[in-house]
């Protein structure tokens, strides 16, 4: 017996349904178009809410009026937001946001006391063992190239800067392992100084997806954040932004639903 032949065969009369007939079994499309998903309330009283965005702000205008709300917004919600990695001064800092790099605060964090114990200053860290250095800092990943970074910097800052660390982007940037970000970093929460923004990889990813740039680069956000922004604020916004995506606005799944930005973020619910 043919394979198959025990199976029901579709009667011969049966019709395909014609055009017409499709169209009237199918459920009625609502006229309306579909609500986006920014139009939900996410939370917010009334009068907490912001006046809706229509689609990612355009005009320097827009993304002002958005920027001012995330900041406040950010500022209520994280009241404590600060630098995560533990210091208790300049060289420290310096030290652990160079080891940051591919690696999380927390992990830099528990190799730090023992750095900062080992060598702590630049005189210090400039005479330390390469093998010794990187025994230390193993843990935090690329840790050959972090040990050279650190012994280097501290050389510079013994030869060029009386083992102090310099308080301008200039003087820091050509500091073996520390970039801009590094330098902004340092300037923002060692001294207070305001000269740059904090582009990393949250900072990047929500500034997106608020609409306040398309920049594909640091360097192109950080320009174009810097106007939306008051500069007294730029160190702190970087903590807040920062904090907003380890808490709430994840690379993979945001929380939108429970987001305090919702109703000024054209990103909303798109990627829940
Ligand atoms: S969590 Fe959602 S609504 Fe909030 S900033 Fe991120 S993408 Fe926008």
């Amino acid at each position: 017996m043919a394979r198959g032949s025990n199976s029901p065969r579709q009667p011969l009369s049966v019709k395909k349904p014609s055009k017409v007939a499709k169209q009237a079994a199918a459920p009625e499309k609502s006229a309306a178009p579909k609500a986006r998903k920014t139009s939900k309330t996410y939370g917010l009283k009334p009068s907490q809410r912001a006046a809706p965005v229509a689609k990612s702000p355009k005009t320097k205008a827009d993304k002002q009026r958005v920027a001012g709300v995330v900041l406040e917004r950010l500022k209520t919600e994280y009241p404590d937001a600060h630098c995560e990695l533990d210091h208790t001064n300049a060289f420290e800092l310096l030290c652990a946001t160079i080891l940051s790099a591919q690696c999380t605060d927390v992990r830099v964090n528990m190799v730090t006391p023992q750095l900062f114990k080992a060598y702590p200053t630049a005189e210090a860290l400039s005479i330390a063992k390469l093998e010794d250095v990187e025994e230390i800092v193993r843990t935090t990943g690329f840790f050959r190239a972090k040990a050279k970074s650190l012994v280097g910097m501290a050389n510079r800052l013994v030869d060029l800067h009386g083992g102090d660390v310099p308080r301008t982007i200039a003087e820091l940037v050509p500091l073996p392992g520390v970039g801009r970000k590094t330098a902004n970093v340092i300037l923002g929460n060692a001294f207070d100084i305001n000269e740059g923004i904090v582009v990393d990889t949250h900072v990047q990813r929500l500034s997106r997806r608020l609409g306040l740039t398309r920049e594909p680069d640091p360097i192109g956000i950080e320009k174009e954040l810097m106007p939306l922004f008051p500069q007294q604020d730029w160190a702190l916004l970087s903590h807040l932004l920062i904090w907003h995506g380890r808490r709430t606005c994840f690379a993979r799944k945001p929380e939108c639903g429970r987001c305090v930005v919702a109703d000024v973020c054209p990103s909303a619910g798109a990627a829940e």
